[in-house]
């Protein structure tokens, strides 16, 4: 639906959670040094958010794992990010449940204890955006191989620009749109070349196969 496979929707459903999980943490941070209810009750409600999108967010993580061409690389950040995932959740989770059965009845102890929980899952959620993060910018995952090809060729045939005197187009159209980066170095070339190869680019999510002993998908 309007272009978008799991990955992508991966990607874009992944911002409601973590805003709504990392304010939760700072409104109960805010609730337990001042003491207002205010605040608890904000941390309350965007835990519960948070808690539902992060359902969300791990589910269509799932499904974009099991779509996307892929090697070892790619595998292997892919599980470290989904247990980190799997982790978060379990925490924001069990936080969910907890605020909802005993919100009312918390003592200033166990509202502390509540709070480092929620502290730990903040750890959590960075790690796992940290390795998400990853996957996109040092291993391209989820850009089609085609597409990935396109746009090397495209990088490495480079783009002159405003001041180059030779420049075909407006700068002003598409100010902003974009950096001018120089054409990549050899090495640069070179460490992007294997996502090229014939090897990869025939590499589809049903032929994608694995190391000797390395579990399989979880999908
Ligand atoms: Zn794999």
């Amino acid at each position: 639906m309007l272009g978008y496979d799991w990955p992508r929707l991966h990607a874009a459903l992944n911002d409601l959670p973590v805003a709504l999980l990392l304010a939760a943490v700072l409104f109960e941070l805010a609730g337990v040094i001042t003491k207002r209810a205010a605040f608890r009750s904000a941390g309350f409600w965007t835990l519960m958010l948070g808690a539902v999108g992060g359902a969300v967010a791990v589910v269509s993580g799932l499904q974009a794992e099991a779509h996307i061409s892929h090697g070892d690389a790619v595998h292997r950040a892919m599980e470290t990010h989904e247990e980190l995932g799997l982790i978060t959740l379990g925490i924001f989770g069990v936080l969910a449940l907890w605020r909802l059965v005993r919100e009312n009845r918390m003592g200033s102890a166990e509202r502390a204890v509540s709070l480092a929980v929620a502290l730990g899952g903040a750890a959590a959620l960075f790690a796992t955006g940290m390795y998400g993060g990853r996957l996109i910018f040092e291993h391209a995952a989820g850009i089609p191989t085609g597409v990935l090809q396109a746009e090397i060729q495209a990088r490495t045939a480079g783009h002159e620009h405003a001041g180059g005197g030779e420049d075909s187009h407006d700068s002003a159209a598409h100010d902003g749109d974009h950096d001018h980066a120089a054409p990549p170095t050899v090495a640069e070339s070179a460490a992007v070349a294997p996502v090229a190869s014939p090897a990869s680019d025939s590499a589809k999510p049903t032929t994608h196969t694995h190391a000797p002993g390395t579990p399989p998908h979880k999908d």
